[in-house]
Protein backbone atom coordinates (compact mmCIF):
# COMPACT_ATOMS: atom_id res chain seq x y z
CA UNK A 1 0.00 0.00 0.00
CA UNK A 2 2.86 2.23 0.39
CA UNK A 3 4.74 1.23 -2.49
CA UNK A 4 1.71 2.33 -4.33
CA UNK A 5 1.00 5.92 -2.48
CA UNK A 6 4.60 6.84 -3.43
CA UNK A 7 3.96 5.85 -6.92
CA UNK A 8 0.76 8.01 -7.42
CA UNK A 9 1.82 10.44 -5.58
CA UNK A 10 5.32 11.04 -8.19
CA UNK A 11 2.61 10.34 -11.37
CA UNK A 12 0.66 13.22 -9.90
CA UNK A 13 3.88 15.25 -9.15
CA UNK A 14 4.85 14.51 -12.69
CA UNK A 15 1.43 15.41 -14.59
CA UNK A 16 1.61 18.37 -13.20
CA UNK A 17 4.44 19.50 -15.02
CA UNK A 18 3.85 17.25 -18.05
CA UNK A 19 2.34 19.78 -19.99
CA UNK A 20 4.82 22.35 -19.16
CA UNK A 21 7.25 19.82 -20.42
CA UNK A 22 5.76 18.98 -23.58
CA UNK A 23 5.12 15.33 -22.61
CA UNK A 24 1.70 14.69 -24.01
CA UNK A 25 1.23 13.81 -27.65
CA UNK A 26 -1.77 12.62 -29.48
CA UNK A 27 -2.45 10.01 -31.16
CA UNK A 28 -4.96 9.57 -34.01
CA UNK A 29 -7.24 6.41 -34.98
CA UNK A 30 -8.67 6.34 -38.04
CA UNK A 31 -13.07 6.25 -37.84
CA UNK A 32 -14.49 4.52 -41.61
CA UNK A 33 -17.59 4.66 -42.80
CA UNK A 34 -18.22 0.47 -43.02
CA UNK A 35 -21.65 1.31 -45.31
CA UNK A 36 -20.11 3.02 -48.26
CA UNK A 37 -16.72 0.72 -48.73
CA UNK A 38 -14.98 1.94 -45.82
CA UNK A 39 -14.21 5.15 -46.58
CA UNK A 40 -11.98 7.44 -43.93
CA UNK A 41 -14.75 9.89 -42.08
CA UNK A 42 -12.60 10.97 -39.70
CA UNK A 43 -9.87 10.39 -36.81
CA UNK A 44 -10.60 10.25 -32.71
CA UNK A 45 -7.77 12.04 -30.57
CA UNK A 46 -6.44 10.34 -27.88
CA UNK A 47 -4.11 11.34 -25.61
CA UNK A 48 -0.08 9.31 -25.30
CA UNK A 49 1.94 10.42 -22.20
CA UNK A 50 5.94 10.25 -22.96
CA UNK A 51 6.96 10.01 -19.52
CA UNK A 52 10.78 10.95 -19.21
CA UNK A 53 11.83 7.79 -17.52
CA UNK A 54 8.56 5.24 -17.46
CA UNK A 55 8.34 5.41 -21.50
CA UNK A 56 4.46 5.76 -22.95
CA UNK A 57 2.06 5.72 -20.45
CA UNK A 58 -1.23 4.77 -20.92
CA UNK A 59 -4.59 7.12 -20.42
CA UNK A 60 -6.01 4.49 -18.85
CA UNK A 61 -3.61 5.00 -16.22
CA UNK A 62 -3.08 8.93 -16.41
CA UNK A 63 -6.77 10.16 -16.68
CA UNK A 64 -8.14 9.21 -13.94
CA UNK A 65 -5.40 10.78 -11.69
CA UNK A 66 -5.46 14.29 -13.89
CA UNK A 67 -9.64 14.13 -13.42
CA UNK A 68 -9.20 13.92 -9.59
CA UNK A 69 -6.11 16.76 -9.32
CA UNK A 70 -8.25 18.78 -11.82
CA UNK A 71 -5.67 18.74 -14.42
CA UNK A 72 -7.57 17.13 -16.94
CA UNK A 73 -9.38 20.16 -17.91
CA UNK A 74 -5.89 21.55 -19.18
CA UNK A 75 -4.91 18.59 -20.91
CA UNK A 76 -7.94 18.16 -22.78
CA UNK A 77 -8.00 22.02 -23.63
CA UNK A 78 -4.01 21.04 -25.06
CA UNK A 79 -5.26 17.89 -27.06
CA UNK A 80 -8.36 20.10 -28.07
CA UNK A 81 -5.87 22.51 -29.57
CA UNK A 82 -3.55 20.46 -30.67
CA UNK A 83 -6.18 18.03 -32.88
CA UNK A 84 -7.93 21.06 -34.19
CA UNK A 85 -4.57 22.73 -35.70
CA UNK A 86 -3.45 18.95 -37.15
CA UNK A 87 -6.79 18.46 -38.64
CA UNK A 88 -6.25 21.95 -40.21
CA UNK A 89 -2.95 21.08 -41.04
CA UNK A 90 -4.29 18.28 -43.23
CA UNK A 91 -7.15 20.20 -44.86
CA UNK A 92 -4.82 22.32 -46.05
CA UNK A 93 -2.14 19.51 -47.87
CA UNK A 94 -4.62 16.79 -48.30
CA UNK A 95 -7.53 18.63 -51.46
CA UNK A 96 -9.13 14.91 -50.28
CA UNK A 97 -9.31 15.77 -46.38
CA UNK A 98 -11.88 19.13 -46.91
CA UNK A 99 -14.66 17.18 -45.20
CA UNK A 100 -12.45 14.71 -41.92
CA UNK A 101 -14.11 15.12 -38.88
CA UNK A 102 -12.12 14.91 -35.33
CA UNK A 103 -13.24 14.00 -32.57
CA UNK A 104 -12.23 14.58 -28.98
CA UNK A 105 -13.02 13.12 -25.96
CA UNK A 106 -14.23 15.00 -22.79
CA UNK A 107 -14.27 14.37 -18.90
CA UNK A 108 -16.74 14.69 -16.09
CA UNK A 109 -14.35 17.97 -15.14
CA UNK A 110 -14.66 19.35 -18.63
CA UNK A 111 -18.85 19.61 -18.42
CA UNK A 112 -18.57 20.73 -14.63
CA UNK A 113 -15.82 23.66 -16.36
CA UNK A 114 -17.77 27.00 -16.40
CA UNK A 115 -15.70 28.02 -19.19
CA UNK A 116 -15.51 25.23 -21.27
CA UNK A 117 -17.84 26.92 -24.31
CA UNK A 118 -15.44 30.13 -24.24
CA UNK A 119 -12.50 27.67 -24.00
CA UNK A 120 -14.42 25.49 -27.49
CA UNK A 121 -14.96 29.01 -29.18
CA UNK A 122 -11.18 30.18 -28.04
CA UNK A 123 -9.24 27.13 -29.91
CA UNK A 124 -11.93 27.33 -32.98
CA UNK A 125 -11.30 30.78 -33.73
CA UNK A 126 -7.60 31.14 -33.17
CA UNK A 127 -6.98 27.34 -35.33
CA UNK A 128 -9.50 28.92 -38.23
CA UNK A 129 -11.65 25.54 -37.59
CA UNK A 130 -15.76 25.34 -38.59
CA UNK A 131 -17.31 23.81 -35.45
CA UNK A 132 -19.04 21.48 -37.50
CA UNK A 133 -15.39 19.90 -37.84
CA UNK A 134 -15.55 18.43 -35.08
CA UNK A 135 -17.18 16.01 -32.42
CA UNK A 136 -17.48 16.00 -28.55
CA UNK A 137 -17.46 12.46 -26.71
CA UNK A 138 -18.75 12.15 -23.43
CA UNK A 139 -19.11 9.28 -22.38
CA UNK A 140 -22.41 7.44 -21.04
CA UNK A 141 -21.61 7.69 -17.15
CA UNK A 142 -21.11 11.34 -17.00
CA UNK A 143 -24.65 12.21 -18.30
CA UNK A 144 -26.16 10.94 -15.85
CA UNK A 145 -24.60 13.20 -13.04
CA UNK A 146 -27.24 16.36 -14.02
CA UNK A 147 -29.16 15.50 -17.05
CA UNK A 148 -30.40 18.49 -17.36
CA UNK A 149 -26.98 20.69 -17.25
CA UNK A 150 -25.85 18.13 -20.13
CA UNK A 151 -28.66 18.65 -22.28
CA UNK A 152 -28.13 22.56 -21.87
CA UNK A 153 -24.84 22.02 -22.46
CA UNK A 154 -25.23 19.73 -25.68
CA UNK A 155 -27.77 22.39 -27.05
CA UNK A 156 -24.97 25.05 -26.62
CA UNK A 157 -22.77 22.79 -28.45
CA UNK A 158 -25.21 21.74 -31.07
CA UNK A 159 -26.07 25.65 -31.82
CA UNK A 160 -22.20 26.41 -32.47
CA UNK A 161 -22.59 23.04 -35.47
CA UNK A 162 -20.33 20.96 -33.33
CA UNK A 163 -21.62 17.36 -33.00
CA UNK A 164 -21.57 15.31 -29.77
CA UNK A 165 -21.22 11.90 -29.13
CA UNK A 166 -22.25 9.14 -26.68
CA UNK A 167 -18.72 6.96 -25.95
CA UNK A 168 -18.89 3.74 -24.01
CA UNK A 169 -22.38 3.29 -24.70
CA UNK A 170 -23.75 -0.03 -23.08
CA UNK A 171 -21.34 0.79 -20.04
CA UNK A 172 -23.58 3.07 -17.94
CA UNK A 173 -27.22 3.78 -16.96
CA UNK A 174 -28.97 5.41 -19.50
CA UNK A 175 -32.41 5.42 -18.97
CA UNK A 176 -34.53 5.07 -22.03
CA UNK A 177 -36.55 8.08 -20.99
CA UNK A 178 -33.74 11.08 -21.37
CA UNK A 179 -31.34 9.18 -24.24
CA UNK A 180 -34.16 10.41 -26.80
CA UNK A 181 -34.03 13.95 -25.53
CA UNK A 182 -30.53 14.23 -25.48
CA UNK A 183 -29.18 16.27 -28.36
CA UNK A 184 -26.43 14.16 -29.57
CA UNK A 185 -25.27 13.13 -32.80
CA UNK A 186 -23.69 9.27 -32.32
CA UNK A 187 -23.67 6.58 -29.62
CA UNK A 188 -20.71 4.83 -29.95
CA UNK A 189 -21.10 1.34 -28.48
CA UNK A 190 -18.41 0.23 -25.96
CA UNK A 191 -15.67 -2.24 -27.19
CA UNK A 192 -16.50 -4.44 -24.62
CA UNK A 193 -19.54 -5.43 -26.43
CA UNK A 194 -17.95 -5.63 -29.62
CA UNK A 195 -15.06 -7.48 -28.93
CA UNK A 196 -16.82 -10.53 -27.87
CA UNK A 197 -19.59 -10.82 -30.40
CA UNK A 198 -20.33 -14.34 -31.41
CA UNK A 199 -23.62 -14.80 -32.93
CA UNK A 200 -26.64 -15.02 -30.78
CA UNK A 201 -24.53 -14.33 -27.29
CA UNK A 202 -25.79 -12.00 -25.35
CA UNK A 203 -23.17 -9.24 -26.49
CA UNK A 204 -24.63 -10.01 -30.05
CA UNK A 205 -28.07 -9.47 -28.71
CA UNK A 206 -26.89 -6.31 -26.94
CA UNK A 207 -24.93 -4.68 -30.46
CA UNK A 208 -27.95 -5.69 -32.33
CA UNK A 209 -30.31 -3.64 -29.53
CA UNK A 210 -27.78 -0.76 -29.61
CA UNK A 211 -27.73 -0.31 -33.06
CA UNK A 212 -31.65 -0.60 -33.55
CA UNK A 213 -32.26 1.86 -30.74
CA UNK A 214 -29.53 4.19 -32.62
CA UNK A 215 -31.17 3.83 -35.63
CA UNK A 216 -35.05 4.30 -34.25
CA UNK A 217 -33.99 7.29 -32.17
CA UNK A 218 -31.70 9.19 -34.97
CA UNK A 219 -28.51 8.56 -33.83
CA UNK A 220 -25.38 7.36 -35.83
CA UNK A 221 -23.93 4.41 -34.42
CA UNK A 222 -19.82 3.92 -34.41
CA UNK A 223 -18.54 0.53 -33.42
CA UNK A 224 -15.48 0.85 -31.16
CA UNK A 225 -12.45 -2.21 -30.76
CA UNK A 226 -13.58 -3.60 -34.15
CA UNK A 227 -10.49 -6.52 -34.36
CA UNK A 228 -11.35 -8.99 -37.23
CA UNK A 229 -13.42 -8.92 -40.16
CA UNK A 230 -16.01 -11.39 -38.66
CA UNK A 231 -16.85 -8.88 -36.41
CA UNK A 232 -16.88 -6.10 -38.97
CA UNK A 233 -19.24 -8.24 -41.13
CA UNK A 234 -21.57 -8.81 -38.47
CA UNK A 235 -21.89 -4.79 -37.67
CA UNK A 236 -22.46 -4.13 -41.26
CA UNK A 237 -25.30 -6.83 -41.62
CA UNK A 238 -26.95 -5.21 -38.70
CA UNK A 239 -26.80 -1.68 -40.41
CA UNK A 240 -24.23 0.14 -38.28
CA UNK A 241 -22.71 3.19 -40.19
CA UNK A 242 -19.25 3.60 -38.54
CA UNK A 243 -16.37 1.57 -37.04
CA UNK A 244 -12.84 1.86 -35.90
CA UNK A 245 -10.17 -0.55 -34.23
CA UNK A 246 -7.64 -2.24 -34.95
CA UNK A 247 -8.80 -4.46 -37.82
CA UNK A 248 -8.64 -0.58 -39.98
CA UNK A 249 -6.00 0.93 -37.92
CA UNK A 250 -4.25 1.89 -34.04
CA UNK A 251 -4.04 5.07 -32.65
CA UNK A 252 -1.48 6.29 -35.12
CA UNK A 253 1.29 9.29 -34.44
CA UNK A 254 0.91 12.30 -36.75
CA UNK A 255 4.10 10.96 -38.69
CA UNK A 256 2.49 7.51 -39.16
CA UNK A 257 -0.52 9.61 -40.33
CA UNK A 258 1.32 11.64 -42.77
P1 LIG B 1 -12.24 5.77 -25.51
O1 LIG B 1 -12.50 7.21 -25.78
O2 LIG B 1 -13.41 4.87 -25.45
O3 LIG B 1 -11.21 5.33 -26.64
C1 LIG B 1 -11.15 4.05 -27.20
C2 LIG B 1 -10.01 3.25 -26.67
O4 LIG B 1 -9.99 1.98 -27.29
C3 LIG B 1 -8.62 3.84 -26.96
O5 LIG B 1 -7.79 3.50 -25.88
C4 LIG B 1 -8.20 3.09 -28.22
O6 LIG B 1 -6.80 3.06 -28.40
C5 LIG B 1 -8.74 1.73 -27.89
N1 LIG B 1 -8.98 0.93 -29.10
C6 LIG B 1 -9.30 1.35 -30.33
N2 LIG B 1 -9.48 0.32 -31.17
C7 LIG B 1 -9.26 -0.80 -30.47
C8 LIG B 1 -9.29 -2.21 -30.79
O7 LIG B 1 -9.57 -2.64 -31.91
N3 LIG B 1 -9.05 -3.08 -29.76
C9 LIG B 1 -8.75 -2.65 -28.49
N4 LIG B 1 -8.51 -3.56 -27.56
N5 LIG B 1 -8.69 -1.33 -28.17
C10 LIG B 1 -8.95 -0.42 -29.14
P2 LIG B 1 -6.77 4.53 -25.23
O8 LIG B 1 -6.16 5.39 -26.29
O9 LIG B 1 -5.88 3.77 -24.32
O10 LIG B 1 -7.74 5.46 -24.37
C11 LIG B 1 -8.45 4.93 -23.29
C12 LIG B 1 -9.46 5.91 -22.76
O11 LIG B 1 -8.79 7.04 -22.18
C13 LIG B 1 -10.37 6.48 -23.84
O12 LIG B 1 -11.42 5.59 -24.14
C14 LIG B 1 -10.84 7.76 -23.16
O13 LIG B 1 -11.89 7.48 -22.26
C15 LIG B 1 -9.61 8.16 -22.36
N6 LIG B 1 -8.90 9.20 -23.14
C16 LIG B 1 -8.03 9.07 -24.16
N7 LIG B 1 -7.61 10.29 -24.59
C17 LIG B 1 -8.27 11.21 -23.83
C18 LIG B 1 -8.25 12.65 -23.79
O14 LIG B 1 -7.60 13.36 -24.56
N8 LIG B 1 -9.05 13.23 -22.83
C19 LIG B 1 -9.83 12.49 -21.96
N9 LIG B 1 -10.57 13.14 -21.07
N10 LIG B 1 -9.85 11.15 -21.99
C20 LIG B 1 -9.08 10.52 -22.90
MG1 LIG C 1 -13.70 8.16 -27.09
MG1 LIG D 1 -14.98 4.00 -25.56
Amino acid sequence: MHDQAIKRLTLETDLRNAIDHQEFMVYYQPIMDILNGDRLIGFEALVRWQHPTRGMVSPMDFVVIAEETGLVVALDSWVLHEACQQLVKWKTKFASSHKLKMSINLSAQDIRNPNLLKDIDRILAKTDLDGKSITLEITESMLIADINQTIDLLSQIKSRNIQASIDDFGTGYSSLNYIHRLPADYLKIDLSFVNQMQEASRNYQIVRTIIALGNQIGLAVVAEGIETSGQLQILRDLGCRFGQGYLFSKPLSVQECN
